[in-house]
């Protein structure tokens, strides 16, 4: 559960968040009405608690601004009612009721009681959130909210509150599949990026201690190459594995679509009983003809995916009847009439494949924060609301384009991280897509799958030899697509951090501490807090080299990046930025704290023995020079330009130390010797 504090009062904003961060729930504070609103269209949160008295923008027009967002679906990340708690420090009914007035559900008067203030919290997300019980349980674990007690069977599990906030996560998203990017936007505060070897962590404790009290060593289960979820225990073990589940998500979703696009199916057989109408006369018109064709390929894509995969034959029979240049006389218009018939009287049954054409759950719906966009290329319109409806459930953003003339424009303004595209279109074929996109150094690197209801030898060999990455045939088996979409994107995350590691030292690379340090940047001007920049660079390493030769010269920088990245928090940026060196940028640090932490690094260094293939003992020592946002520049470029400045000087003074920009070097305690 998350929690925005709007609160301008740095002490009582920092006594709530302990208050409620004691109680396992991720807050964020932002510090006037502004932050608050830029916030709260990025990230989802589960409630807002709002200071009346704000700078910037008020409280009372903060809500007033929420609700009629809210109301009009404008803008936000959410789309539900926020419960929002007023926090106020005058006791006159007068305002409470302007509060209540603006939208607020619930309002409490500073100065404030801190059991009060949890009982007021649960209680608002409980009404958000009526149909979720109070007690959640899953086999023998028993999860109390209220108390905040975990027990399997008789036996207590004590929780540190991340491992609570992740089993409650799977407990309330029972049947969910979660990947570790999933998994960080709901737990951790955006603002403390941890990476997804944090996850991996985080659910080894939570297994170790649920084994511990008697649960099996996998009842949360790691569903391969997707994420993870619980274990379905025997009594509802309905779905059985991951492919299962996959499958009945994708009917249960599947079913809306169905609803949707019967009425168009039935269109498109009308066409084709008209068809053999004519047929039958002796008087099909070329054109009908040609239309008659096109249903029954549409149809022959279609049908399967809804389980009708006896319709589906009928009508590919149907289009290879019907195909071009054949013509259709009276006795291959009987032949026709015949399966148009029996056509019909398959899509009037209900679809086989939706056991329980049930809506799809909110909780199935998800995902503001897409892990990956996908986009999808297709003139059949059904076709792309089944993807859309298959993948969305998914956390993927589903960008669908039914004429393939707008491709170029639609490409640039969502920039996917995959692109599936159908073969046999108007206008401009998938082949033709294909290529161009593999011809131009913006795109030559996006994955491409196919889509098609050619699975011929000469298709297929067509489609790879102009590039495709995959091909999947229709009528879409929908899980068998959910798989081999994810699986790729997850190929592509992985590919993706090979390209932002440096392999030598395995910190991160420039070009992935760029972004990094952009994105900090940004949060450090949106929530005003510090940032501190320090670049290193070995000293006399050219020494090194020369006296002991490159290998030995790798071995020190490969130790060199152990070192950082044990030494700094698991949220701060530390990337080899070229040769022999580094960059470290600390969030929310001045630049005296990051001196301090610097000097700290410097001295475990100097402790360190390095030893030469002639086992020869030798020392090494770097300089550093630090500057800090926004004092010292306002984008990475100063930023950079002023640390290494501080750099140059710190050489000039001798090496071997860490010195702060521009202020420096006045005092001695500025200067550290070893
Ligand atoms: P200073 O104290 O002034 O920084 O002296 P320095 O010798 O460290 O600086 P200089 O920039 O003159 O030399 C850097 C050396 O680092 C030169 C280059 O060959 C070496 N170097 C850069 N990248 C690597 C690498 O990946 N492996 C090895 N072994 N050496 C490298
Ligand atoms: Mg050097
Ligand atoms: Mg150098």
């Amino acid at each position: 559960m998350r929690i925005l504090i709007v609160e301008d009062d740095e002490l009582t904003a920092k006594a709530l968040t302990m208050v409620l961060e004691d109680q396992n729930y991720a807050v964020e504070v932002a510090s006037d009405g502004q932050a608050g609103w830029d916030l709260v269209q990025a990230f989802e949160y589960d409630l807002i608690m709002l200071d009346v008295m704000l700078p910037k923008l008020d409280g009372i027009s903060l809500c007033q601004k929420l609700r009629s967002a809210e109301s009009s679906s404008a803008s936000l990340s959410h789309n539900f009612k926020i419960p929002i708690l007023l926090l106020t420090g005058r006791d006159s009914s007068h305002d409470k009721a302007i509060g209540l007035d603006a939208g607020a559900d619930d309002y409490v008067v500073k100065p404030f009681d801190c059991e009060e203030i949890v009982a007021r919290v649960r209680a608002l997300l409980r009404r958000g959130n009526s149909t979720s019980l109070p007690v959640l349980e899953w086999g023998n674990l028993r999860f109390d909210p209220s108390s905040l007690e975990v027990r399997y069977e008789t036996r207590t599990v004590e929780l540190t509150p991340k491992e609570y906030a992740l089993l409650e996560l799977f407990l309330r998203n029972p049947q969910r599949v979660f990947s570790c990017s999933a998994i960080l936007d709901r737990i951790w505060s955006f603002d403390k990026t941890p990476t997804e070897e944090a996850v991996r962590t985080q659910i080894k404790g939570l297994r170790q201690k649920l084994k511990a009290a008697g649960a099996a060593a996998d009842f949360i289960e790691t569903v391969y190459g997707i994420g993870y979820r619980l274990k379905p225990h025997k009594d509802v073990a309905s779905f059985s594995s991951p492919g299962e589940q996959i499958q009945q998500q994708t009917l249960t979703a599947l079913g809306g679509v169905w609803n949707r696009f019967q009425g168009k199916i039935s269109q498109q057989v009308s066409v084709l009983e008209q068809a053999a109408t004519h047929a039958l006369q002796d008087a099909l018109s070329q054109e009908l003809h040609a239309q008659a064709e096109q249903q029954a390929h549409t149809l022959a894509g279609s049908l399967g995916t809804f389980g009708f995969s006896e319709g589906s034959q009928l009508a590919r029979k149907i289009e290879h009847l019907l195909q071009a240049g054949q013509s259709v006389g009276k006795k291959q218009g009987k032949h026709l009439r015949k399966l148009v018939l029996e056509l019909r009287q398959q899509i009037e049954q209900s679809p086989k494949v939706l056991v329980s054409a049930t809506q799809t759950n909110q909780d199935e719906r998800f995902d503001t924060n897409a892990e990956a966009v996908v986009m999808v290329v297709d003139d059949d319109p059904q076709i792309l609301a089944t993807l859309q409806t298959l993948l969305e459930p998914w956390g993927l953003e589903v960008i669908t384009l039914n004429d393939p003339r707008h491709f170029w424009e639609t490409l640039e303004a969502c920039s996917p991280d995959l692109l599936i595209l159908d073969i046999m279109m108007p206008h401009l074929s998938g082949v033709e897509l294909c290529q161009v996109v593999r011809n131009d150094p913006r795109t030559c690197g996006l994955p491409i799958l196919f889509l098609t209801a050619h699975t011929d030898a000469a298709s297929v060999n067509q489609v790879f030899a102009v590039g495709a990455d995959d091909f999947v045939s229709k009528p879409i088996v929908g899980p068998e697509l959910v798989t081999r979409i994810i699986n790729r994107l997850e190929r592509i995350k992985l590919l993706r951090s090979l390209a932002e590691i440096d392999q030598l030292t395995t910190v991160f690379n420039r070009y992935r501490a760029t972004q990094d340090l952009n994105k900090f940047l940004h949060l450090s001007g949106r929530h005003n807090q510090p940032l501190c920049l320090a670049i290193l660079d070995l000293d006399n390493f050219k020494l090194i080299n020369n006296a002991f030769g490159h290998a030995t010269g790798d071995a020190v920088l490969r130790q060199f990046g152990q070192l950082l990245r044990q030494s700094f928090r698991f949220e701060d940026v530390v990337a080899r930025w070229g040769g022999e060196e580094f960059v470290v940028g600390m969030y929310g640090m001045t630049k005296s704290d990051g001196v301090s932490r610097l000097e700290e690094v410097l001295k475990t260094l100097y402790e360190q023995e390095f030893l030469s293939p002639e086992c020869t003992k030798f020392r090494i020592t770097f300089s550093a020079g630090v500057a800090q946002y926004p004092e010292d520049g306002t984008n990475l470029q100063s930023l950079y330009q002023v640390a290494d400045a501080a750099l140059y000087q710190a050489k000039a003074a001798g090496r071997n130390c860490v010195l702060p920009a521009a202020s420096a070097p006045k005092s001695e305690s500025s200067v550290t010797k070893h």
